[in-house]
């Protein structure tokens, strides 16, 4: 027996990694090939509360998709807790469960059919069912017997978190869960996805929501063009742009930028005020300040302007395109 592989622990030290995953749709018709992933390597933690982030179109559905088993790859490799999705795809379809993007479900489904159907499905023994316990979890429970088409839009998308709960996943995605859904709902959603994640549940959550995932997220990955173009802890993100942007309006108009600014970044902008971006590490408001009177500017009034992941992230993607 000695020769024989180790299963996967348990506990995998990654609850996804990817490596080199590449992806081309192949051209149709009218419409040409497309290199939706380009070599994307990514190793989420697990336990780790993780942001796939990028604007529309990015690859962070076919990535999603290629996990889910919904896409094929053209390249490269994919492992979910360890289970690697060609060798092991079983048992890494057992240990994901994914929230998709659409609200497409059979309208003439209860909540409570479609995740017994679900977890029929996932081979969950009637036994270690628990679909009361999830409808109550996602407060459907009430709801347990109403049509799936007579469900508000909030009510689908807590039914699609469900039916992806039905084989306790240690993996959790959520593919843009929030998009059209009301700020309660996005409220009490999140009240349970971080619930679960406090249960030790390894959730990625992909969005183009920048404030969201700053949030939520302990670590984001950005995505462009098929690409990962960061991925560190989120706060290390933020830290990167650790720049602020002292902006002084004068009393009498300038000329120009006045001088003695040489290690920071002084420019006047269009509406006449002098704008001073500088790394909050090395310079201090105070000294700016003085700085600005020593060049004899009066101030008028002035404003500090802060980076947000905005800025991170149209610095990162621009970079790249
Ligand atoms: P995101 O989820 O970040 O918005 P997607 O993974 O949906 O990005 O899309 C990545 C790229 O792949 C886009 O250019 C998109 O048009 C293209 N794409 C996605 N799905 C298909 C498909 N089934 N056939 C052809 N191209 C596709």
């Amino acid at each position: 027996m000695a020769d024989t592989p180790h299963p996967p622990t348990n506990a995998p030290d990654f609850a996804i990694e990817a490596r080199g995953l590449d992806k081309t749709y192949a051209a149709r018709k009218k419409a040409p090939a497309v290199n939706a992933l380009k070599g994307v390597d990514l190793a989420i933690p697990r336990g780790s509360f993780f942001g796939l982030l990028g604007p529309n179109g990015a690859g962070k559905s076919t990535f999603i998709n290629i996990l889910g088993g919904l896409v094929v790859k053209t390249g490269g490799q994919a492992s979910i807790w360890g289970f690697d999705i060609d060798a092991e795809p079983r048992n890494a379809r057992g240990a994901i469960g994914i929230v998709p993007q659409e609200l497409n479900m059979d309208p003439f489904f209860s909540p409570m059919e479609s995740l017994e159907l679900q977890a029929g499905f996932y081979g969950v023994p009637a036994g270690e069912r628990r679909t009361k316990e999830i409808l109550e979890a996602v407060g459907l429970w009430d709801k347990r017997n109403a049509y799936a088409r007579t469900l508000s839009g909030g009510m689908k998308r807590r039914l699609l978190v469900a039916k992806a709960l039905v084989h306790s996943p240690p993996v959790l995605v959520l593919d843009e869960p929030t998009a059209g859904v009301d700020v309660e709902l996005r409220r009490q959603l999140w009240d349970y996805v971080k619930r679960l994640h406090e249960s030790g549940v390894t959730i990625v959550l992909t969005t183009h929501y920048l404030e969201e995932a700053e949030a939520l997220c302990d670590t984001i990955a950005i995505i462009n063009h098929g690409q990962v173009v960061a991925c560190e802890p989120t706060k290390a993100l933020v830290r990167r742009m650790d720049q602020k942007t002292l902006v002084v309006a004068p009393q009498s108009e300038l000329a120009a930028a006045p001088a003695g600014f040489e290690d920071v970044q002084a420019q006047l902008r269009a509406n006449g005020a002098l704008a001073v971006t500088y790394r909050t590490s090395q310079h201090s408001v105070e000294e700016l300040l003085d700085r600005v009177r020593r060049a004899g500017v009066a101030i008028k009034d002035l404003s500090i302007e802060e980076p947000d992941l905005e800025d991170v992230f149209v610095a990162m993607t621009s970079a790249q395109s």
